[in-house]
């Protein structure tokens, strides 16, 4: 991060905040006796974030679905001096599996278990408007929708009822399914992402998070 800072000042920086990356098991937090122990791991979320913000981050995203971690994120942050730093909350992240390319390429798949008991349930749409709610009295200042496409009722859900930027995260299966199609033949990859892009903004997303983002840049 320090070295993207000082190559291009100007580039706004974004983490992701969360302790999967960095557990031998694969989960967002500590787990204790096959269960993620919920406050522990928000406790060591919020130190992650002061220390990205530390490194240069202008937007912590936290991504772990914990309870209470945004409220205990913003305090540590303003704690630290950093309360000009926005959380960008992963406030409705489902339980999906699109997240398959991603997982094996970070070797971040759980070693047992899965992410069930924290992300949500894909059927469930109030009970996403709840937790971006939540996390919004917590002092979340950009929530997000996590995937975008199979979800994009939520998207408008969301940005109909709260008036915060509303942030959509196409991921990776979504890319990849994408990519696999057109070197098939079977669809043209610029077309498509151009279409399913335009389909998240106009769901209402502000945001876009994708793995297309350079090449959308490009032709927009
Ligand atoms: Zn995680």
């Amino acid at each position: 991060m320090r070295a993207i800072k000082r190559e291009v000042p100007k580039l706004s920086v974004i983490t992701d905040v969360c302790n999967c990356e960095y557990t031998s098991h694969g989960h967002c937090g500590k787990v204790v006796d096959g269960e993620v122990e919920n406050d522990t791991s928000v406790e060591w979320l919020a130190a992650a974030a002061v220390s990205h913000a530390r490194a240069g981050a202008d937007i912590v995203a936290p991504s772990d679905m914990m309870d209470g971690r945004v409220a205990g994120i913003r305090k540590a942050l303003d704690a630290a001096g950093f309360s000009n730093i926005p959380i960008m909350s992963y406030a409705a992240k489902f339980a999906s599996g699109f997240y398959g390319p991603f997982r094996e390429a970070a070797d971040s798949t759980p070693q047992f278990g899965d992410r069930r008991s924290y992300q949500m349930d894909p059927a469930n749409a109030r009970e996403a408007m709840r937790e971006i709610e939540l996390d919004l009295e917590e002092g979340a200042d950009i929530i997000m929708v996590k995937p975008a496409l199979p979800y994009l009722d939520l998207i408008r859900m969301a940005r109909d009822r709260f008036d915060v930027p509303v942030a959509a995260y196409q991921v990776s299966g979504e890319f990849s399914m994408i990519v696999a199609a057109a070197r098939n033949g079977w669809v043209d990859q610029e077309r498509v992402m151009m279409e399913t892009l335009t389909s998240i903004r106009r769901a209402g997303a502000g945001i876009i998070l994708t793995y297309f983002a350079k090449d959308a840049a490009r032709l927009l």
